[in-house]
């Protein structure tokens, strides 16, 4: 992927009216929009280790200059806040001063212009699946070589079995899922899976419901949803909806040949997160010149 030359003009394309139609809807009354955003692989590219992970500088510029001026800019994330208020620099650098964050699929929220924090207490049952899957790490790479280098990442309120530095991460992934459905049915936790990652988490909240918290609470005229993976699916389908009724608003996918499938979802296709940054450029460049 990282052959493939970039061309900054071409590196995110409207492939449906919606997404046609998105600049003009948001330069019309920019105060009324909703831009709701994926941090990972949408914001910051995909990394081998999630905590090394960094959000582009590009997308943090566009962002800045849409702070204040759309209804709400949010980061809808299976993180948790403190994670993406790091990684952001939301409280040490300027230019995010309203941003809103909703962590672990909007159960954790924080939100910059009053420093509000929702943060409630992690289950049990998610402290006894991070041992269980620490062993099942272990044991995988016992039982055979190509599933050797799976890791455990704590989310808090989450635990994510990786398979992504694994010998075959495929290969790793196929194997312990049946293995990691079976401890969730045990504790009673959700299971959710996705690239190269397989994630059990206590509240089957999605970001499908952070989604319309959002959209009840601002009220928009336009809502636009930015996401790469098969997590952002039931949140991308509640801005499809929201386009079904008439209503300006565009799902725009940061696209890489890991996941072809998104394609369906998008009203816009952008080439990876630089796709993301240029498309947050466009917006935050029409918003300026109209205003
Ligand atoms: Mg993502």
């Amino acid at each position: 992927m990282t052959n493939r030359p970039v061309v900054a003009d071409t590196s995110w394309t409207a492939v449906t009216d919606a997404g046609r139609g998105i600049l003009d809807a948001v330069a019309a009354d920019p105060a009324s929009v909703l831009l709701a955003l994926d941090f990972d692989g949408t914001l910051a590219p995909i990394v081998d280790d999630p905590v090394a992970s960094t959000m582009t500088q590009e997308s943090r510029n566009a962002m800045s200059r849409l702070d204040g001026v759309l209804a709400t800019v949010a980061i809808v994330t299976g993180r948790e806040v403190a994670a993406v208020r790091r990684m952001t620099a939301v409280d040490e650098q300027p230019g995010l001063e309203h941003l809103v964050i909703l962590g672990q699929y909007g159960v954790e929220r924080y939100d910059a212009a009053t420093g509000t924090l929702r943060d409630p207490e992690i289950p049990e049952s998610v402290r006894t699946a991070k041992g269980r899957l620490d062993t099942l790490a272990q044991q995988l790479g016992r039982e055979d070589p190509r599933d050797a280098g799976c890791w455990v990442e704590d989310k808090g309120r989450a635990v994510a079995l990786h398979t992504r530095r694994a010998a075959d991460p495929a290969h790793a992934l196929a194997t312990a899922v049946p293995r990691v459905r079976d401890i969730a049915a045990d504790l009673e936790l959700h299971c959710e899976d996705g690239r190269n990652i397989i994630e059990l988490k206590a509240a089957v909240t999605t970001k499908a419901q952070a989604m319309r918290e959002l959209i009840d609470e601002v009220k928009p005229q336009t809502v636009i949803m930015c996401g790469d993976d098969l997590g952002d699916v039931p949140a991308l389908n509640v801005v499809a909806e929201w386009i079904d009724a008439g209503r300006p608003g565009a799902r725009v996918i940061s696209f890489s040949g890991e996941q072809p499938s998104m394609a369906e979802y998008a009203d816009v296709v952008c080439d990876q997160t630089e796709g993301i940054a240029a498309f947050l450029g466009a917006l935050a460049d029409r918003v300026c010149i109209e205003m």
